[in-house]
């Protein structure tokens, strides 16, 4: 049986730290689960840089609802350099596509 791909990192959300773990056969974009303190992502959906910024939203402000997150999340990204968006897929371990 295949192992799913699995990498923990830590993210700079503070003041709680959240674990990311790359989870291919997650049902979604992204999950949070705030007892565990651990974010997953799905680099298999696609579009991780904003996944990243939503589920970091989702670590920092708990109590926000899901559509000020998304809200938020694509503002976050509209920001972003190309650099600093690499930068996030590399904090997951995932290499950015070369141009
Ligand atoms: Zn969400």
């Amino acid at each position: 049986m295949k192992k799913p791909t699995q990498r923990k990192t830590e993210t700079n959300s503070r003041p709680v730290r959240f674990y990311r773990v790359i989870d291919r056969n997650l049902k979604s974009f992204g999950q949070i689960d705030y007892t565990k303190q651990t974010m997953k992502l799905n680099p298999a959906k696609g579009d991780m840089v904003n996944t990243i910024i939503h589920e970091d939203l989702h670590a920092k402000y708990p109590k926000k609802s899901e559509e000020w997150v998304r809200k938020r999340a694509k503002k976050e990204e509209g920001k972003l350099s190309i650099t600093q968006a690499q930068h996030l897929l590399t904090l997951i371990g995932l290499r950015p596509r070369s141009q």
